[in-house]
């Protein structure tokens, strides 16, 4: 309701009485605003006044504030109640008078006038009730400030012109829970962006869309996307910059793609049956490519999709992934079809191979039928019948044996065995075929310490005979196989390093064919070209063995020259009793690298004596009498021979003789070989002659092994000891 329709006449009265003072005759000043309060007292001087003054006390008493001033000049102040005088702490209306300069302007803190004047005057002109309400600051009378919330009503007034009327109450209590509710409100907005920051880590740039208006907004932005936008990261339009970028970055192929799922229309669409998508691109830098993906999600309040969420990310890692994985996938399958078509060259060979004997049995078997007469003939097919049953029997072994290493659940066992038994079974079972062919087989085995292991015998045994059943096979008639074992030993630890080397001086293996060699079926030359029987398994079983024991095989060769096929295996050594000791343990292994020459005439002795030394890996030269002993070791390079056994009694010269002889040697080292003499003489005065000969120790005959080996440690040990320098 507008009051100065209701009442002109009693609000016009209070202006009169209010503004204009002067009206009321009796009244020699200002009537109303005595010590900021309206005097009751004050004649007035119509029939109106007396409601007007009572409305004027009722304003001045009222407990919140009231007041009213000009709209227009310097908003003169008309009136003011005693409560805005107490928001302002003013006893006075001349206190109030002199803090605000009597105007709303000097009420207001200047800070906010410029905005409250201006939000007055927008509300009034568009208020249907000329009402508005501000807020704004104020400074009181002791400097504090506090917060006024206005509700403010516009009149026309004939006395007054246009004022206002105002109603205030103290907001400040309210204004600051307000500050509080919006501070914790920034704060959990300040929360929700780390947390979303955190989330699109991967993401190396973020733009926030509006497609109804077509703008994007940057959030974040990598060092591509940065150029799309000016310096001060203003908002631009969306399709102008999706061209942009596509054309600016996009790979020429992909750009038609990455258009078109970037139209409005398309995002829409997509976006209605999900809440987001991806496209995956590559983009071309100096010309090099990288895989990109843009991530699309919708992010609209309502049910329309209007803003939009668009994140690019790198995902270089995962395409050259799955990339990898396709072309494992694409190289499996080439190596299945590739073991097909082996296969199927296999079987084609197998059946010619497996013909090719079949043939000479039935051959020769219906010759012998027909010289059933002829016994020397008879036993002549019959021998061949024979080659061709073995040579048949040995394909179907070896396919039995490939599928078998083949298979998942081959199993190598350890258990107690001997690699010098192994090795010298291989030997003795192919040496009457080399001898055959007159190809002579050499054995090395001088540098095995460690000979009781626990292996796979069965399995070392038949890797080692593949190897050396080739070599006999691939040699020329004259030439020469050497069957070595090489062992390395970590005293520290209970595993030796073996080396299992055939070498042979054969006809070699060409340069392309060793890539192949040790797959399944390959041959070099199939056995109508090569005259040599064989099935191309031999060496896969043989690498399928040697991975199977956690080994390595390696091969040399050179066509013409001949082959060398090393395979090296870390085996379990078996604790040996008489190697317990460490130090021990170094002086015999440092001596089974040096010759021991075990003198001694009896021929019995000899062997028997041979044998049990080279039983524990001893490496034994021997002579009949000491006078070939003296020739043997002043004929040696020093460190040649690591010690000498020496029986007593013997033809030519005795064994004090001989130590006495090569005592005098001219060479300090030779002079001071260790020598223990090994006699069937017992009695104290053979110890001592033997000592003062110049031998070290005098062991009793029949040998001892372990105490021998513990008086030889011994007496290396004391020469080391004793040796200048140490
Ligand atoms: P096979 O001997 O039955 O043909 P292998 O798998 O044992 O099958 O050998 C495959 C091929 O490797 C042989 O056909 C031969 O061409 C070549 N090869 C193997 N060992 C030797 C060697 N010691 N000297 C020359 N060639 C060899």
């Amino acid at each position: 309701m507008n009051i100065q329709n209701a009442n002109h006449n009693l609000v016009d009265h209070m202006l009169n009485l209010l503004s204009f003072p002067e009206n009321n005759a009796e009244s020699p000043s200002h009537p109303i605003l005595v010590n900021g309060s309206f005097d009751a007292a004050a004649p007035l001087g119509s029939q109106n006044i007396n409601p007007a003054s009572e409305i004027i006390q009722f304003m001045d008493q009222m407990p919140g504030g009231f007041f009213i001033y000009h709209a227009d000049g310097d908003e003169e102040i008309i009136y003011a109640n005693s409560a805005l005088l107490r928001i302002f702490q003013c006893d006075t209306m001349e206190e109030f008078r002199k803090l605000t300069g009597n105007s709303f302007r000097g009420m207001v803190h200047h800070e906010d006038l410029d905005a409250v004047e201006k939000s007055i005057k927008e509300q009034i002109s568009s208020s249907k009730y000329d009402l508005d309400y501000v807020e704004y600051r104020i400074v009181r009378k002791d400097g504090s400030i506090r917060w006024l919330e206005d509700y403010g009503h516009f009149i026309h007034s004939e006395f007054a012109g246009d004022i206002f009327y105002v109603f205030v109450g103290d907001a400040t209590e309210k204004k600051s829970k307000q500050l509080e509710e919006k501070q914790l409100i920034n704060q959990e907005h300040l929360r929700r962006l780390e947390v979303i920051k955190g989330l699109s880590v991967n993401y190396e740039s973020i733009l926030y869309v509006d497609l109804e208006t077509d703008k994007v907004l940057p959030y974040r932005l990598s060092n591509r996307t940065l150029k799309q936008f000016d310096a001060e990261f203003h908002a631009r339009k969306f399709l102008g910059f999706i061209s942009d970028y596509v054309n600016t970055w996009v790979h020429p192929d992909d750009r038609e793609q990455v258009l078109q799922a970037t139209t409005p229309e398309y995002i829409c669409e997509k976006l209605s049956h999900a809440k987001t998508y991806y496209i995956n691109y590559r983009i071309l830098i100096n010309g090099k490519t990288l895989y990109l993906q843009l991530r699309i999600v919708n992010v609209s309040t309502g049910q329309q999709i209007s803003q939009i969420v668009m994140g690019y990310r790198r995902i270089d890692e995962e395409v050259l992934r799955d990339m990898e994985q396709k072309q494992m996938l694409e190289e499996a399958l080439q190596s299945a079809n590739l073991a097909i078509s082996a296969k199927n060259t296999f079987l084609s060979n197998m059946s010619h191979d497996m013909r090719t004997p079949l043939n000479a049995i039935l051959g020769y078997a219906a010759l012998a039928r027909e010289h059933s007469y002829d016994i020397n003939a008879m036993i002549d097919y019959l021998d061949k019948i024979d080659i061709s049953g073995r040579q048949l029997l040995d394909l179907i072994e070896k396919v039995l044996d490939i599928a078998w290493t083949e298979s998942n659940d081959t199993r190598i066992s350890e258990t107690e065995c001997n690699l010098r038994t192994i090795v010298q079974d291989v030997y003795d079972s192919l040496l009457p075929k080399a001898q055959e062919k007159n190809i002579l087989i050499a054995m090395d085995l001088t540098s095995l310490v460690h000979q009781d292991i626990y292996g796979d015998s069965d399995k070392l045994h038949q890797l080692l005979k593949n190897l050396v059943s080739n070599a006999v096979m691939y040699t020329n008639p004259g030439g020469k196989i050497d069957l070595i074992v090489k062992e390395s030993k970590n005293l520290s630890n209970s595993y030796a390093t073996y080396q299992l080397i055939v070498k042979d001086t054969g006809i070699g293996i060409s340069r392309d064919f060793l890539e192949d060699i040790f797959k399944p079926f390959e041959r070099e030359k199939n056995t109508t070209l090569s005259g040599i029987h064989g099935s191309g398994l031999g060496l896969a079983i043989v690498k399928n063995l040697v991975d199977l024991m956690g080994g390595d095989i390696a091969v040399d060769s050179h066509v013409g020259e001949g082959s060398t096929f090393t395979v090296t295996l870390h085996l379990p050594i078996q604790d040996d009793p008489l190697f317990a000791d460490v130090a021990t343990k170094e002086i015999l292994a440092q001596l089974m690298k040096q010759k021991i020459l075990l003198v001694e005439d009896n021929e019995i002795n000899l062997e028997i004596e041979t044998n049990l030394l080279a039983g524990v890996g001893l490496t034994i030269e021997t002579a009949e009498n000491g006078s070939i002993a003296v020739k043997k070791i002043t004929a040696s390079a020093p460190g040649e021979y690591g010690l000498i056994l020496m029986d007593i009694q013997m033809p030519v010269m005795d064994g004090w003789q001989a130590a006495k002889a090569i005592r005098n040697l001219s060479d300090p080292q030779l002079a001071r070989i260790p020598i223990i003499a090994l006699s069937a003489n017992a009695f104290e005065s053979d110890k001592r002659m033997s000592i003062e000969s110049g031998m070290d120790a005098h062991l009793t005959k029949p040998l001892d092994i372990p105490f021998l080996l513990e008086t030889i440690a011994n007496v290396l040990h004391t020469r080391k000891k004793n040796l200048p320098g140490s």
